[in-house]
């Protein structure tokens, strides 16, 4: 999938998570940092272009798209900032990443297995750009729902 759709795909999941959870506003800038990510091993996405190293050590969608490197960055996080909204946040962001992922046709591996999740869809297909539009009206009917 391609970057935007992860960010609104994450936004999304974080948006009901407002319906269980009473969360702060830093909930939603892990969110969408937990859903952008993974793709730190892929130089062309949004993180990826940024910060090279990943890139260049790890191969795409190894072990990046792991819960190993979940679990460094959301501890990481934890252990900074001591936020448990922001662990939240970027936990539910990292697994909305990995669940489009596996969805797509080069699927993930669950890293150390071998086991490859996979599905049918194309990074940058009409599924794509349809779960893209289709995150935007639900946050929008989300949105409007807790506002009234
Ligand atoms: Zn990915």
């Amino acid at each position: 999938m391609i970057g935007r759709t992860h960010l609104l795909f994450g936004l999304l999941l974080g948006v009901l998570a407002v319906f269980f959870f009473d969360v702060n506003l830093w909930f939603f800038a892990a969110v969408l940092l937990g859903s952008l990510v993974p793709d730190l091993d892929e130089q062309r996405s949004i993180l990826g272009r940024r910060v090279r190293i990943f890139s260049w050590l790890f191969e795409h969608r190894g072990i990046c798209h792991s819960i190993f490197f979940w679990a460094l960055f959301a501890l990481l996080f934890f252990v900074v900032l001591g936020d448990l909204d922001v662990f939240l946040g970027f936990t539910i962001g990292f697994a909305s990443h990995l669940l489009l992922d596996s969805l797509t046709r080069q699927g993930i591996v669950l890293f150390p297995t071998k086991i490859r999740l996979r599905g049918f869809l194309r990074s940058g297909g009409i599924f794509d750009y349809l779960i893209f539009y289709g995150c935007i009206v639900v946050i929008i009917v989300f949105i409007v729902k807790l506002v009234w």
